[in-house]
């Protein structure tokens, strides 16, 4: 820590509120009380290669069986449930965008737990579009916090160049489909590569950013999202 943060540090008040429920709170607890803790629904036992809490000691979910997901491993912090999907809601569309810290800082000890090498960090990016409306893009803030907590560079390295139309009632493997040519390279990648997003659903999204990579030279794809969705997709 540089003297001028260390300084900051002490100068700032040793008590902060609970990012969920208001209590006060010492800074140690990096923005969740431990009651709030308690209650986040943080993943278990996940699937090996996409991260899913399957909560069976099986190695891999039932979808990793059937399906080639491009990317080597993806994992999550938490279901995307109760508090989690709070803190997803109020990051992406409440402008709450000093959550992103709070997140990145769980998200860290996940990644802390992986064995992998990593060269840089990106995140999925959002249309022109989703920018002029919200300002802002929530992976790319949580990017740049996991950036500052592990030291790795973060970087830009694709553009969406359009939006999906709603994704409800769409089926698995329409999903994936719908998903071709919406990500444009925007720069060289490095060979080892962490993809940084909110949320992962089916994986389609980062599967996509995944194939943009590997077309461009990326060997080592790993991704890491807060949240992960478990709600059951129709396979066909
Ligand atoms: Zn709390
Ligand atoms: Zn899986």
């Amino acid at each position: 820590m540089k003297l001028i943060d260390k300084l900051l540090d002490a100068l700032s008040p040793p008590m902060i509120k609970c990012v969920i429920c208001g209590r006060e709170i010492d800074k140690s607890k990096h923005g969740i009380c431990d009651k709030c803790m308690k209650e986040m629904p943080l993943n278990l036992h996940v699937c090996k290669k996409c991260g899913v809490d399957i909560r069976t000691m099986n190695v891999y979910c039932d979808t990793c069986g059937k399906n080639q997901l491009l990317f080597n491993e993806a994992r999550s912090v938490c279901r995307f449930e109760g508090y989690a999907k709070t803190l997803v809601y109020r990051l992406k569309f409440g402008n709450h965008r000093y959550l992103a810290d709070v997140m990145a800082h769980m998200m860290k000890k996940i990644f802390d737990g992986q064995h992998w090498l990593i060269d840089e960090i990106t995140f999925i990016p959002i249309s022109a579009e989703t920018k002029r409306k919200r300002g802002y893009n929530q992976a790319k803030l949580l990017a740049d916090s996991l950036g500052k907590l592990t030291g790795l560079p973060v970087v830009n390295l694709a553009n969406k160049v359009r939006d999906l139309g709603p994704q409800e009632g769409k089926t698995y493997d329409e999903r994936f489909t719908d998903m071709a040519g919406i990500f444009e390279i925007a720069a060289k990648p490095k060979p080892n590569v962490l993809i940084v997003d909110d949320v992962k659903t089916t994986g389609a999204t980062l599967n996509e950013m995944t194939k943009v990579l590997r077309e461009n030279g990326c060997e080592n794809v790993y991704c890491l999202t807060f949240a992960s969705n478990v709600r059951k997709i129709p396979m066909e």
